[in-house]
């Protein structure tokens, strides 16, 4: 397994295989890789085969943080990273730095973003000013730096899987989006990075969103009509705040190809939550 920092350096080894005919699978990653991530390292190297080369990346992306949120406690490590990503399999891991992803971004010389309108202003967008942009920006110059054949998202950030598939299109990467499913703990709990700051009593509480969605889920699949978003989001609201570190910053209910939010929720309907467990905030998805 190869480690790349330089973008030149990761550019020309992604030219230099594109030429040989040798296919690119490519997973970015913020890193603090859990069995989620390692999930979707296999199915890229599934999509390419063992021909073919499995391109991880990990980089804590700054501009898709808001200013009040997380950045600097992300959790890092990136030698446990190293060795999960090589027992996984993985060709190259590419773990650029701020310097060269944002050039002059410190003295407020980067300009350029990429921003998509539709699918990102609700849920996450409304939630987090600016994210959105700051992901589809980040991602957009790892495509042009690893050009990748085909690039694999987790449906645990459905919203942000939708936002790139449709980046990809309205701007012609030539490239194949794969949305592989969401890996969860024992308890339905949602594997992710900021499990990590839940400790204790916070670690139980997490299981609201999984349980939120089993709740909805049972009410639609248990009902012979459609059921009332408003009133199916008043009760889930109920059900939330009765744990005592939980507080719910949305639930949405919505198609899933448009991300247009409905007012009836039937089978088939995309669910979507955000919930600060404490100071955690966690999010999670399903289809109903
Ligand atoms: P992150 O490091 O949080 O930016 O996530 C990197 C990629 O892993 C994204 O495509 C996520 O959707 C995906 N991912 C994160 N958690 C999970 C999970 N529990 N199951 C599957 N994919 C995940």
């Amino acid at each position: 397994m190869r480690t790349v920092v330089s973008i030149a350096a990761m550019q020309r080894l992604a030219r230099d295989l594109r030429r040989r005919g040798t296919r690119i699978g490519f997973v970015p990653t913020m890193g603090y890789l859990h069995a989620g991530h390692l999930s979707l390292v296999r199915r890229a190297r599934q999509l390419v085969g063992r021909r073919g080369k499995v391109v991880v990346s990990i980089y804590v992306n700054p501009t898709q943080f808001g200013p009040k949120e997380d950045l600097s406690r992300y959790p890092r490590d990136l030698k446990r990273d190293l060795k999960l990503c090589r027992g996984e399999g993985a060709d190259v891991v590419f773990t650029p730095n701020d310097r060269e992803m944002y050039p002059g971004k410190a003295g407020g010389d980067y300009s350029t973003y990429v921003v998509e309108e539709k699918l990102s202003p609700g849920m996450e967008g409304a939630s987090r000013p600016g994210h959105f942009r700051g992901v589809t920006t980040v991602v957009a110059k790892l495509f042009n730096i690893v050009q990748p054949d085909v690039a694999v998202f987790g449906a645990k950030d459905f919203q942000q899987a939708a936002v790139i598939r449709r980046m990809v299109r309205d701007l012609n990467f030539p490239l194949r989006i794969v949305v592989a499913p969401t890996l969860r703990e024992a308890d339905g709990l949602a594997m992710s990075s900021r499990n990590k700051y839940l400790q204790g009593q916070l670690r139980t509480q997490g299981i609201v969103l999984w349980r939120s969605i089993q709740k909805a889920r049972t009410a639609v699949r248990g009902s012979s009509k459609a059921i009332s978003a408003a009133r199916l989001k008043a009760d889930l609201k109920k059900f939330i705040q009765s744990e005592p570190a939980a507080r719910l910053d949305y639930v949405e209910f919505f198609d899933p190809e448009t991300l247009a939010p409905v007012s009836e929720v039937v089978r088939g309907t995309q669910m979507a939550l955000a919930v600060f467990i404490g100071k955690t905030r966690l999010i999670d998805n399903a289809k109903l």
